[in-house]
């Protein structure tokens, strides 16, 4: 686990600091002075104006003990973004990896605004999220959003970014363009280097935590248990991966083991007497899986065959092409072997799974529905990799099967789709014959799939196994692995 806070977070200085504001250069309704008057009676200590497209400047204002630092609410063209630590103005560029990427060129730090600004929430929407790499964070809370449409507060978003695999900041600002807007939350950074480039230091380390009006008294990691204070806080909660809650901590403190963790990250809020909270950032598990890159494999390209029933062992043999699965509970190999074979022709994609088993006689595979209970077998595949639409057909060792369209989970039939079931002595056997034609208009030659398998053991282990990791959660597409098609 790395701690983002430092061993000394009682002792340090901790600065208030807000990153979003408006002036009469953009849209805010007050003058930049102003502004500046407002931030430094609350006692903040920075303050960045964030005009939209414009870099106000502030040359000639008196900071009232404020650092100032440059900043401009990239808008145009596409959902808004912080340039943090940089004066001159990055083009609004429609394609924002290209603003991203000018922003780090730039040598500043990229924050996505208020993601679920507007009335269909989503201002900012995961799988964009997703795609975008090299930025610094999102802002989890935007207090202008409180009295706009849409919600104020993302930290949901913020659970769906970083349990996919990516390390971000969550960031508090008040996007002020009202006097009402002032300081409804902010960042609280650790550093005793005030300048701006201790602060730009500080926030690329991740050395600071959101508050709506309570501070957080101490944060440690010792012995591999992370201990959080807030003595102001009625309850501290530790979230893990896809928002789950994981643990509790009364009378103002948690302490946390995190020894046995095998998820991405872990973070904390604290809740104090009506609104006032304090989150901290995400404590991430560098051992955690979800980190590694997606595994890849290929499919044999063989001549094309009448049925499967045609397809010799010999032939199954030379597509072997997935043979190392992890344990879902315990975030290592799996003991027990398991083998996928994947063939395919001008017609079909041909696939068997050949599941070890020490006692057959123990299989679980009486189930009709909700066969994913049973020791059964889950293959996953999205043609064309859209991390979106995709197929999960399960099947039972005793050849039941259901397929699912996701997402929505929805019940689906795949025209022409062929199971056989086998039980053999030590291991029973899946083999599916999918027609590309009913899953997918083009041939799929030249497209990667997203693939994933995951096999259930139910009555012996009572333990999942899948290939490429995503987590505890299966319906994670950007996390499949990779299927390419040999020529
Ligand atoms: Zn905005
Ligand atoms: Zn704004």
């Amino acid at each position: 686990m790395v701690n983002p806070y430092p061993d000394t977070f009682r002792l340090r200085r901790k600065i208030k600091a807000n990153f979003h504001t408006h002036s009469k250069y953009s849209d805010g309704r007050l003058e930049l002075q102003r502004v500046i008057d407002l931030y430094s009676r609350l006692q903040y200590k920075v303050l960045m104006i964030s005009d939209h497209d414009v870099f106000g400047g502030f040359v000639n204002a008196d900071n009232k003990g404020l650092t100032l630092i440059p900043g401009v609410e990239v808008s145009d063209g596409g959902p808004h973004m912080l340039q943090v630590g940089i004066g001159d103005k990055i083009k609004p560029d429609p394609d924002r990896q290209a603003v991203i990427d000018a922003i780090n060129n730039a040598g500043g730090y990229a924050i996505m605004n208020h993601p679920k600004w507007e009335p269909g929430l989503n201002h900012w929407p995961v799988d964009v999220l997703l795609k975008l790499r090299n930025y610094l964070g999102i802002e989890i809370i935007n207090g202008n959003c409180y009295h706009d449409a849409g919600s104020a507060e993302a930290l949901d978003v913020w659970d769906a970014v970083l349990s996919a695999g990516k390390r971000i900041w969550g960031m508090g600002n008040d996007d002020c363009h009202f006097t009402h807007d002032v300081g409804i939350c902010w960042n609280t950074i650790l550093t005793d280097d005030p300048s701006p480039r201790g602060i730009l230091h500080a926030l690329k380390r991740g050395s600071f935590y959101v508050s709506t009006g309570i501070e957080i008294n101490n944060i440690t990691m010792k012995n591999k248990a992370i201990v959080v204070t807030c003595r102001d806080a009625d309850i501290i909660v530790a979230i893990g991966e896809h928002g789950c809650e994981l643990a509790y901590g009364k009378s103002g403190s948690i302490t946390f083991d995190v020894e046995k963790i095998v998820m991405p990250y872990v973070r904390f809020e604290c809740y104090g007497r009506g609104r006032k909270r304090a989150f901290t950032q995400p404590f991430f598990n560098q051992d955690s899986l979800s980190y590694k890159p997606v595994p890849k494999t290929t499919a044999l390209r063989i001549a094309d065959v009448k049925s499967i029933s045609d397809i010799k062992t010999e032939l199954w043999q030379k597509g072997a092409a997935v043979t190392e699965m992890i344990s879902v509970k315990k975030g290592v190999s799996a003991e027990d072997s398991t083998r996928f074979c994947i063939l395919y022709d001008r017609k079909n994609i041909y696939i068997k799974a050949l599941c070890y088993e020490p006692d057959t006689s123990k299989l679980e595979k009486s189930r009709t529905r909700s066969i994913y209970s049973d020791d059964s077998v889950e293959f996953f595949f999205d043609p064309g990799r859209t991390c979106n639409e995709y197929y999960q057909i399960v099947v039972n060792a005793a050849g039941n099967v259901e397929v699912l369209k996701n997402t929505p989970h929805t019940l689906c039939t795949i025209k022409g789709l062929v199971i056989k079931a086998a039980l053999k002595p030590r291991r029973y056997e899946i083999a599916l014959s999918i027609p590309f034609k009913s899953i997918t208009a083009a041939y799929p030659a030249h497209n990667a799939w997203g693939l994933n398998f995951i096999r259930n053991r139910t009555g012996l282990k009572r333990d999942s196994y899948v290939w490429s990791w995503t987590g505890t959660y299966n319906h994670l597409p950007s996390r499949f692995g990779v299927l390419e098609f040999d020529q």
